[in-house]
Order: C-alpha cells, then sequence, then structure tokens
C-alpha cells in the first residue's frame, strides 16, 4: 500500500487534511488511531464515517508488517519483520535511537560482500511498508533518526522513499539531517533530493577509490568513477549543509591497502563528508575476511592524521551473527542460493588479484 492511495481513502472518508495529519501522526508514534487530542476526545475531533472505519483501518495498518523475530546484541537489535505476503525484509536498532530500514526485498544491485544482493530483487516495499517498520521500531523504544541502509538500494524504490521520507520529516517528527538515504551512486538521486520538501542527509557507497574494483564489488551499480560520484556528493552536502557520509566496507586484502588510503586523503581531503569504516561482518561460509583490528585500527589513525574524519562503524548486531541479510536469509533458506552461486564457477580471490573477487556474504 502506497501512502498516496492510503491518504486517497481517508479523504473519501471525509477526513480533511488536518484529520489525515493527525491519523499519520498518531499512527507513526505507534499509537491508536483514535486518540484524542489534550483537551479533545476523538469523538469531538474526527468525522463519524472516519470514526467508524477506525477499527477496519487498524487492522490493515497492522496487517502491513510484524516482528517475526528480535536478535539483540551488544550494540542494537535486528528485527527480522514479516510483510503481509509472507516477504521478510530486516530493521535494525541501532544505538543512539536510530533505526535502519528495509526499502526492498533483496537487491538488484548486487554487491559481492552482501548477502542481501545474493537473492537479487524479489519486489519493492512500499511507503507504507517502510513506515511500519518505524511505528513497530517505536512501539519496543523512542526513534528519533531513520537511516535507509537496510535491504535494497533505495534509489531503486525511488517514489515509495521518498513518500516515507516526507512523511517521517513531516507528522513523524524527524529531523530532516536524521533521515539518511544511502545510495551506491545513482545519478537521480542528485536531481530529485535537492527539490523534495524533506531533504535527507545522504550516504554514498564509495568501498573503493579503484573505479575497475569498485565495478566489480558493485557489479549492477550506475559505472560512475568514485572521483564523480565525491563531487556529485559535495555539491549536496554544500547545498544541505549535512556532511555526506562515504561508506566503507573494510574487506581483508581487498580495499585496506595503503595505497587506497593515499587515494582516499587525495579523494576526500578538505570535503565536507565523513568516511565510515565498516569493518566486513563475516558469516560463515564467506570468502571475504575482516581485517585484524590492528589494521584497523592502523587505517582510521592514519586517514585521520592525514585530515580525513573517519569513523569505524561495526554492523550493528554482529555478535547475533546478522549483518544485513543474513537473517532473512537464514529464515528464507537463502544459503543455498549462495551454493548454488559458488557452485556456478566463483572463485576466491587471490590476495594480490582483489580484481577476480567473487561472493561473499553481509553488507554495508
Ligand atoms: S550492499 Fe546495499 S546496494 Fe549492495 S547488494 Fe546489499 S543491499 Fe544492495
Amino acid at each position: 500500500m502506497r501512502f498516496s492511495d492510503f491518504d486517497q481513502r481517508l479523504a473519501a472518508l471525509d477526513a480533511l487534511p488536518v484529520h489525515r495529519g493527525r491519523l499519520m501522526r498518531v499512527w507513526l508514534n505507534g499509537k491508536a488511531l483514535d486518540l484524542g487530542t489534550r483537551r479533545r476526545s476523538s469523538e469531538n475531533f474526527l468525522p463519524l464515517k472516519l470514526r467508524a472505519a477506525v477499527p477496519a483501518l487498524t487492522s490493515e495498518l497492522d496487517g502491513l508488517a510484524r516482528v517475526c523475530s528480535e536478535h539483540v546484541g551488544s550494540d542494537g537489535s535486528r528485527l527480522l519483520v514479516e510483510l503481509a505476503d509472507g516477504q521478510m525484509v530486516e530493521s535494525v536498532l541501532l544505538p543512539r535511537d536510530g533505526l535502519c530500514v528495509s526499502t526492498q526485498v533483496g537487491c538488484a544491485v548486487g554487491c559481492r560482500f552482501c548477502m542481501t544482493g545474493k537473492s537479487g530483487l524479489l519486489r519493492q516495499v512500499t511507503s507504507m511498508e517502510i513506515l511500519a517498520q518505524v511505528v513497530l521500531a517505536r512501539r519496543l523504544r523512542t526513534v528519533k533518526k531513520v537511516v535507509f541502509m537496510g535491504m535494497g538500494e533505495p534509489a531503486h524504490n525511488l517514489d515509495n522513499v521518498l513518500e516515507a521520507i516526507d512523511l517521517l520529516g513531516t507528522e513523524g517528527n524527524i529531523g530532516h539531517k536524521n533521515l539518511v538515504f544511502s545510495t551506491v551512486g545513482d545519478m537521480r538521486v542528485f536531481d530529485v533530493l535537492p527539490r523534495q520538501r524533506v531533504k535527507p542527509a545522504l550516504a554514498l557507497s564509495l568501498h573503493t577509490t579503484k573505479a575497475e574494483l569498485r565495478r566489480h564489488l558493485l557489479p549492477r551499480a550506475p559505472r560512475i568513477s568514485p572521483e564523480a560520484l565525491v563531487e556529485l556528493g559535495e555539491k549536496y552536502a554544500r547545498d544541505t549543509h549535512y556532511p555526506i557520509q562515504y561508506q566503507w566496507t573494510l574487506l581483508k586484502g581487498i580495499n585496506d591497502g595503503d595505497d587506497e588510503l593515499d587515494a582516499l586523503v587525495r579523494l576526500l581531503k578538505g570535503k565536507y563528508g565523513v568516511l565510515n569504516v565498516i569493518p566486513f561482518n563475516v558469516a560463515e561460509g564467506d570468502d571475504y575476511q575482516r581485517p585484524d583490528s590492528d589494521r584497523i585500527h592502523e587505517i582510521v589513525r592514519s586517514l585521520r592524521s592525514r585530515g580525513v574524519l573517519t569513523k569505524v562503524r561495526n554492523s550493528a548486531g554482529q555478535d547475533v551473527e546478522a549483518g544485513c541479510g543474513q537473517l532473512r536469509a537464514r529464515a528464507v533458506g537463502a544459503e543455498h542460493v549462495v551454493r548454488l552461486h559458488r557452485k556456478h564457477g566463483d572463485r576466491r580471490p587471490p590476495p594480490d588479484r582483489p580484481d577476480e573477487a567473487f561472493t561473499a556474504s553481509g553488507s554495508s
């Protein structure tokens, strides 16, 4: 269900914009639809036709998504969320009142190090299903920040994601810079986001400074060079006054070398952004490895000392062995898919030939 369709249905129940806004506000805060205001009960506020429909609307909204299981880690909890048609997505409760939501079931980009990418795209997640993930989380705890970095490439589901962002930045009471749109570099994003009334912050999946390696690691990402991507990001950052978050899933022997660090300094020094280094979250059977902690610290020290604002972001819920897409994969038996991929000619890369790297699990 798209929000625009739901909104039309409310209008057909005699709901004026003020009533529709009120209903979305209480729903997005995890409250009952007919909750009254401080001064008035809903009988004195909502139109009769709308009030009569509240039970049916409530059960429809409750049916959008449900928490199938919760996996509590030391730094956050992962929720396996079942949608009305039985499809599964993941949401992650992040530290400091953050929430990571999924925008697609599966993903067409096919990043080599990501479990979600292995299933391909199964379907889009609608704007109401994205919002329902926020509602489920808010019933568990406070949510003040929503990052669109879960399963899926948000730019491939732009209309639904923009609708959800607009609602969260208005009726959902989330600060615009606390909504973070993540992309591998889809050009439409740079055209459309600056024109929105709710402009989210932007996270760009960089992962390497080498164009050829990037094409390999992110096989169906747009063919844009890392330099051009950073240039577009810098313009958006300067226009919105929000720093860009550059995402870098750190893979041992692939993108953790001194050559990458030197190139990163050339690329990002002086830019209005922060580099989020995300050490790869290794799961059983993965071909990629996580660098050891000494190397991770060395990388961060080196970049910071040379003028690149760098943070280490561990994939929340690692200690429950649940990188992006892994819970869903376990739930639907997608390990089978991985085995099939390998059977059809995948090879573990020799450490000195990263361009030949192939499948792995986990994600940024
Ligand atoms: S890392 Fe993100 S863009 Fe890449 S396959 Fe996974 S979900 Fe898609």
